[in-house]
Order: structure tokens, then sequence, then C-alpha cells
């Protein structure tokens, strides 16, 4: 399979430099020059199918030209070592849990696939070492760097403003030692992210060491996210539930919304889409009007969508032949206010006992608007309550529990190496490695 860019300036690349480069040299992003449909048998069958059956058959039509079977099999395999249940909230909305992965996000799945995907192509080319450089205000941090965490022939410096993340995050890529270096800047997420895009563009460095990235608009990371939408699909089919179904995908950068989408390219039988946005709605915007208006991020409680500019709708819009009528014949928006998240955190509670997180509660919520009769509606509950528990504690008026999982991290020893936000203490630091 060969890989164009969204700009159409690019030349054509293989899989291999799709993930080795992250973004076209055009500035775009990749886009897979076909999409496989599925055979009707797999939908026929698809209830009878386990999570990581299911998913190699979505990863052979994807990769199946480019990786050995065997090879991607392991891959697919050793990436989803965790469960994605679909759990009944009320009786039209379930909750699509993709938060028992390592980092109880579901940044987990792309981010665990994607490092063993590059591993297996450094093995093959039998190079060396190569260096992940990642930015995070938080959780991209996580997820990565427990993705590769142990993955040989990989290092992974995760750079984090020194005071900005929430504890919890910052213990879940501080404490994993390894293959995995934590620097913490003096100075804001921007900054991290500055350093990095120097470092990538620093001949002297480049000359050092072998540098790549592992952002989110990686075909690597942004493709398995397919995955869950099609066992998502078999769940809801088990219990009779999936003629109708609405998937309601809370949405920052768009790319989870995205991988759904080329699911139902590839014949998933899915009804409809809702996008949910917080305040930041540049997309429900575009919905409305036809026009695609970026603007300034607004801080709001569901932070990992905090986005002002999502990159993936370049993805989506070259879907869909740039025809506004044909995104909304598929997707509907909502966007709520903090407020709003609040009042639906505390509800669902109250009703059902279930606990989302700020951001399943804007999927929650626009299900709950939005359904029509006859529909059945799975939210994406994309990341656990508990990673965001002051704001969860403060709306609920309790505490809620830690599970076991982010306990551990948060008994490990804290290491990270220092740093000042200037490119030229950055630059000397990785020419000493
Ligand atoms: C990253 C993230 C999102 C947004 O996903 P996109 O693919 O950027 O739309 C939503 N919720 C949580 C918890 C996240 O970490």
């Amino acid at each position: 399979m060969k890989y164009y860019s969204t700009n159409q300036q690019a030349p054509i690349a293989t899989l291999e430099k799709a993930v080795v480069k992250g973004l076209a040299e055009d500035k775009g992003l990749y886009m897979p020059e076909h999409i496989k449909p599925l055979p009707k048998e797999f939908f026929d069958n698809i209830e009878n199918l386990s999570f990581q059956e299911i998913a190699y058959t979505v990863a052979d039509a994807f990769f199946g030209e480019d990786v050995p079977a065997e090879d991607l099999k392991r891959i697919v395999y050793d990436t989803l070592s965790f469960d994605v249940p679909a759990v009944k909230v009320t009786d039209s909305i379930y909750s699509l849990e993709l938060f028992h992965g390592p980092t109880l996000a579901f940044k987990d799945v792309g981010a665990r696939f994607m490092a063993r995907l590059l591993q297996y192509f450094l093995k093959k080319e039998g190079k060396g070492e190569v260096n992940v450089l990642v930015a995070t205000s938080g959780d991209t941090g996580s997820a990565v760097a427990n993705g590769f965490l142990g993955v040989d022939g990989i290092h992974v410096y995760v750079l984090y403003p020194k005071g900005k993340v929430s504890p919890i995050q910052e213990c879940q890529f501080t404490t994993l030692g390894q293959n995995i270096t934590a620097v913490e800047v003096d100075g804001v997420f921007d900054d991290c992210q500055a350093l990095v895009k120097s470092a990538f563009m620093d001949a002297d460095l480049n000359a050092h060491m072998r540098l790549t990235s592992a952002n989110s608009i990686n075909v690597a990371r942004f493709l398995p996210q397919s995955f869950y939408y099609f066992y998502a699909y078999a769940q809801m089919k088990k219990l009779g539930l999936a003629d109708q179904l609405v998937v309601c995908v809370p949405s920052g950068n768009f790319g989870n919304i995205c991988s759904a989408l080329f699911g139902k390219k590839m014949g998933l039988p899915i009804k409809r889409f809702i996008a949910a946005n917080n305040a930041n709605d540049i997309f429900f915007k575009y919905l409305q009007t036809g026009k695609y208006e970026p603007k300034a991020s607004v801080q709001t409680i569901a932070n990992a969508m905090d986005v002002g500019d999502p990159s993936n709708f370049a993805r989506i819009y070259d879907l869909y032949g740039k025809d506004h009528a044909a995104i909304c014949a598929d997707i509907s928006g909502a966007t709520y206010a903090d407020s709003q998240i609040a009042d639906t955190i505390r509800q669902v509670e109250a009703t059902t006992g279930y606990v989302c997180d700020p951001h399943g509660a804007c999927g929650f919520r626009a299900l709950q608007e939005g359904l029509e009769p006859g529909e059945t509606g799975i939210f994406l509950e994309t990341a656990h309550p508990a990673k965001f528990k002051d704001t969860v504690d403060s709306i609920l008026g309790k505490s809620i529990d830690i599970p076991a999982k982010l306990q551990a991290f948060m008994q490990g020893t804290k290491q990270s190496t220092p740093m000042t936000r200037h490119f030229a203490d950055f630059k000397q630091y990785l020419l000493a490695e």
C-alpha cells in the first residue's frame, strides 16, 4: 500500500516512510491510497470473533501488503493485550471503555501499535537505535512512553513542562526507566514543542543520532484506532442492538473519529456518527456553515480536546472528497460548555451510578440529546475518570477510586532530566547522549 499526502504536493510514500517520517514533506497528512472493503462474511460472523481476530483482519487490509502475516499478527496481538468492553449505561446508551490499557486512555492502542511497527521496520533495515522525541502536555507522553517501554532499539525522550502536568500524568512517564527518559523543561508546552521541532531540523543532531516523532498524526498511530469500532459493533451485534447503531466520539484532533470513518468505508455498518466537542467548536461550526475556521484553543475541563485547529480535519475532508454535504450525511456535531459537562457527569452518576470522565461525558450527552427512536448509541469513554480525579472529585463532591494500575505508577520513583527552554542546552544534552 502506498500513502499520499493530503496536500498533494509530496511524493507518494511507502508505509515504512510514512511511519518513520510521520508528516509528508509538504506538511500534509499521509492517507492510504486504497481503503479495502471487508467481505460480507466477515461482518456476518463478526460477533463470534475475538477482539484480536477482528483487529488482525482490519490490520491486514491496511498493512498486509507491507508486513508479513506472522509479524503483523504478533504486532496486533501484542498491542491488544487488554479488553475494550461495551458497558451498558442506560437502555439505549453504552460506553465503549477504552481505558483498560496501561495508561488508562485510548491513545494506548495507537501508541503500542506504532512502537511495534516501528521496531519491525528498524529490525528489517538492520539499522541501529532510533530516538523518538515527543513533547507532551500530559496524556500523549504517557501513552507514547508506555507504548514504547521495553521495545528494543528505540529510545524515547518525553519533554514536558515543569509543574504543568498533573501529578498522576507525570508519574506515568517519569517512573518507567529503561528506554524512557523524561525531560522536565523549565517552560510551557509550546517550549517543549519548539525544542522538539528544532531538534528535527538541526543538521548536527541528525548526523549524530536518528530522530523520529511519535506524533498522533502518524498513520501507525491513527489507523489502528479503527480496530475497536469493529469490536464495538461485534459486541452490540451479539446483544442484538447493532441495527441502528450511532457512535459518538469525544473529539479534539479528530484522529479517533477519523479512524471510525475509515471503518465505515470498509463496510462497518454504523448508521451515523456524532463528534462531541467541548467549547472548542471548530468542527461543529464547520458542520453548520461549511466553513473551516481554526482559532486559538480555549481551556476546558475536557482538556485533551482543547484543540483549535484539529489536524485530522484534513484527512476527513480528503476522505469525503471535500464534500460538505457528504460529511454532514455521516457525521453530526455537538458542543458543550464546562458547566454542561459537569452537569452531565453529576446526572449520569446520580441516575445510573456510572462515572464518566469529562471527555466521555460530552459523548454521553450528545447521545442523550441526539438519539432518535429505535437507535442505540455507544460513546467512547476515552479515558478513566481517575485520570482527571481532581476535576471529577470536585464535580461529584466525593473521592473516586484510583485503579490499582494507576496507583502503581504513583508508587514508582520519579526520575527526570531538568532542562532549560533554550535549544542550545537541549542540543548539547542530546549530543552528549
Ligand atoms: C486525545 C484524547 C481525546 C481526543 O482524541 P482525538 O483523536 O484527538 O480527537 C479525547 N479524550 C481523551 C481522554 C484523549 O486523551
